[in-house]
């Protein structure tokens, strides 16, 4: 029998759909590195989201495992050289979250421009803090939305209905023609993008070239007072410059699902978020019923295919 270990939380019909198929299927939710290392050479897959880091430790005693599976999108949590040489294929869900994680998208711009953080805050302590609530609207605005894959144009689509001039930039020039076809603008840079956003959202991933793709320099080419919003991982942005940005008035505010070190402990980490103009959820984009069952759905069918070849 395929023994198949999986070691985060995922939804159950995906692991039904696993047993349904013979697969001998183990959940050991929470384990360490270590006993990890210990075991995982015993399964020939194994099932994972964002917690377990699958280390070049894990993989020393790789033993029969064939396949790595993400539920989810970021491979930054596997050690993919290590998987490769070890001759372990490595796949994720890629498609499965688009979706929530532009909703979420939207509800922050909309957050942090109307000050929704601060309104519940300071209703809940018994503040009616009105008067200092003077909000912004999306209509009219430019939306510069950096990195134009799958939840990039999600949110493009979605911020259309509000009526914002959408800037798209990407890596990938033939991403062009998809903007072309959904009437938005391609920028021929990153700093022209983010030169002309009154809004900036990120949707890249995290790679070497990305890590602190926006730092205190790329924050001074953004329109003073634009917002910028951060649902991609939490290296993409240099956090201390972040601080120092809102903190000076280069920007008006910030909304962040995702941080370099999660949950943030630090004391600037806290301080970042405890100001006024700053809205962040604890890494929720694809925190749905919806998205989690697609992902498990989704990882169970690799696994499945690719022991049937
Ligand atoms: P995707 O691969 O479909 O799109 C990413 C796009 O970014 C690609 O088109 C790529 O060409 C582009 N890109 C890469 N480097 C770039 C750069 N330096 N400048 C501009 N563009 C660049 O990925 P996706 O499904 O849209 O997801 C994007 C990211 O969102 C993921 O990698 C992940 O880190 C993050 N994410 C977060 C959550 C969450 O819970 N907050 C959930 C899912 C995904």
């Amino acid at each position: 029998m395929v023994r198949i270990l999986v070691t985060d939380q995922v939804h159950e019909s995906g692991l039904k759909l696993l047993k349904e198929n013979n697969f001998d299927v183990d959940v050991l939710l929470g384990i360490d590195e270590g006993n990890l290392a210990r075991i995982v050479g015993n399964y020939d897959g194994l099932i994972v989201r964002g917690r377990t880091k699958v280390t070049e430790r894990v993989l020393e005693n790789s033993g029969k495992l064939k396949i790595i599976v993400r539920a989810g999108v970021g491979l930054d949590n596997i050690d993919l050289n290590v998987a490769k040489k070890k001759g372990i294929f490595v796949y994720n869900t890629p498609g499965a979250p688009s979706v929530a994680v532009a909703e979420l998208t939207v509800g922050l711009i909309v957050c942090v421009l109307r000050g929704i953080g601060k309104g519940y805050y300071d209703l809940r302590h018994g503040k009616w803090s009105k008067n200092e609530l003077m909000g912004r609207e999306i209509r009219g605005k430019v939306v510069s939305i950096i990195g134009f894959g799958r939840i990039g144009y999600e949110v493009a689509k979605r911020l259309k209905a509000f009526d914002a001039k959408i800037v798209v930039y990407d890596v990938d020039r033939n991403r062009e023609i998809l903007a072309r076809s959904l009437g938005v603008d391609f920028a021929n840079s990153l700093e022209e993008a983010l030169s002309v956003g009154d809004i900036v959202t990120l949707h890249v991933p995290l790679l070497p070239e990305t890590r602190h793709l926006i730092n205190a320099e790329k924050i001074k080419i953004m329109k003073r007072g634009a917002y910028l919003i951060n649902v991609a991982r939490g290296e993409v942005i240099d956090e201390k410059a972040l601080l120092d940005a809102l903190k000076n008035g280069q920007l008006s505010g910030v909304a962040l699902d995702v941080f370099s070190v999660e949950p943030p402990k630090e004391p600037w980490e806290l301080e970042l978020l405890s100001l006024p103009n700053v809205i962040a959820t604890p890494h929720i984009g694809a925190q749905t019923i919806e998205t989690q069952e697609a992902e498990s759905l989704e990882a169970a069918k690799i696994i499945i295919d690719f022991f049937k070849k």
